[in-house]
C-alpha cells in the first residue's frame, strides 16, 4: 500500500489534483476547469470532487492534502488574504473548512512557493536545499526554498520577488509601487514594452519573440531590457542569499537565448558574490507540473503548520 499525498493546484481558470507517492510518482491525476471568480462554493465543490476522484482507487487515506492557491496565505490562520480575485475567500477559514469536508489535514501554500518546492523535490532543484524560483507569466511570482522548505516570513508573505524595485521610477504596478520586476520582466511587460517601442499594439509576447528571432532590432531590445531587469533583481537576490541555484519558469523563458546574455552580464557586474561563488541561473524543469508536485510534497514535510 503506497504512502501518498494529494496535491491540488488551484489556478484562476483551472484546477488540477494528483495523488502522488512519497517517491514522487503520480498515481492518479485530474484537471478540471473552474473559475475562481464564480465564488467560493463552486470552487470548493470542484476542489472536493477533484480530490475524491484522485483518491477513489487508493486503499488508504492520504497523508495529507496540499493546496497551492493564487494569493497570499496567512499561514497561522489558514486563510487566503488579499484575495481580491477570489470572491468569498477573504477571511474565510478555507484550510479548516476543507479539512472538515475531506477528513484529512490540509496545508495551504501560495502557488509560486509551491512551484519552487516542486522544483526542489522533483525538478531542476533536486539535490540542492536552497534555491529561488521566479515564475515569469502575466506577473512575476517568486518562491524561496531554504533548507528544503519554503521561507515564509512571519506571516507567510515572504518571496514576493515580483514586487522588488528594479527601476526606481519605472512603470506603475498594481501593488502601489513603481518599477517592480514584474512590470519589466514578465510576459505582460514584454507586450507593453513592445507597444511602447512602436512594434504594434496587442502583440503577444510570443509574437514579439518571433519578431526578435527573425532579427527585428527593436524586438531584440525588448528582451535585452527584460534581461537587464532580471539581472538587476537576481544580483540582489544572490547578494542576499548566496544560494547555489536560481530558477526561471514560465512561457517567456522560451526566449532564454534572447534575454539571458543581458541578464548574466548584469548579474556579473552587480554581484561580487556571483563572481566569487559558484552560482547557477537556469531554466526550471517541471513546467506547469511544478505547482502540483510542490503542493503534493507539502504534507510530507515535517514542519508544516
Ligand atoms: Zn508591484
Amino acid at each position: 500500500v503506497a504512502d501518498y499525498s494529494i496535491g491540488v493546484d488551484l489556478g484562476g481558470t483551472n484546477l488540477r489534483a494528483a495523488a502522488v507517492t512519497r517517491e514522487g510518482k503520480i498515481l492518479e491525476q485530474v484537471s478540471v476547469s473552474t473559475d475562481v471568480k464564480l465564488g467560493r462554493e463552486k470552487v470548493i465543490n470542484d476542489l472536493v470532487s477533484a480530490v475524491d476522484q484522485v483518491r477513489r482507487d487508493q486503499h488508504t487515506r492520504p497523508t495529507g492534502i496540499g493546496v497551492g492557491v493564487p494569493g497570499f496565505i496567512d499561514m497561522d490562520r489558514g486563510v487566503i488574504t488579499g484575495a481580491a480575485n477570489m470572491p468569498g475567500f477573504e477571511d474565510f477559514s478555507v484550510r479548516d473548512d476543507l479539512s472538515t469536508r475531506l477528513g484529512v489535514p490540509i496545508v495551504l501554500e501560495n502557488d509560486a512557493n509551491a512551484a519552487a518546492l516542486g522544483e526542489k523535490w522533483m525538478g531542476a532543484g533536486r539535490g540542492v536545499d536552497d534555491l529561488v524560483l521566479l515564475t515569469l507569466g502575466t506577473g512575476v511570482g517568486g518562491g524561496i526554498i531554504h533548507r528544503g522548505e519554503v521561507l515564509h516570513g512571519f506571516l507567510g508573505m515572504a518571496g514576493e520577488l515580483g514586487h522588488v524595485t528594479v527601476v526606481p521610477n519605472g512603470y506603475p504596478c498594481g501593488c502601489g509601487n513603481r518599477g517592480c520586476l514584474e512590470k519589466h520582466a514578465s510576459a505582460t511587460a514584454v507586450e507593453s514594452m513592445a507597444n511602447l517601442m512602436g512594434l504594434g499594439e496587442d502583440l503577444s509576447a510570443k509574437h514579439v519573440f518571433d519578431l526578435a528571432s527573425q532579427g527585428n532590432a527593436r524586438a531584440r531590445q525588448v528582451f535585452e531590457s527584460m534581461g537587464t531587469s532580471l539581472g538587476t533583481a537576481l544580483a540582489a537576490f544572490i547578494n542576499i542569499f548566496n544560494f547555489p541555484l536560481y530558477l526561471l519558469a514560465g512561457g517567456v523563458v522560451e526566449a532564454w537565448n534572447l534575454f539571458a546574455p543581458a541578464m548574466l552580464a548584469e548579474i556579473e557586474q552587480r554581484s561580487f558574490t556571483y563572481r566569487v561563488s559558484k552560482t547557477s541561473v537556469e531554466k526550471a524543469a517541471l513546467g506547469k507540473d511544478a505547482g502540483l508536485y510542490g503542493a503534493a510534497y507539502l504534507p510530507f514535510l515535517k514542519h508544516t503548520r
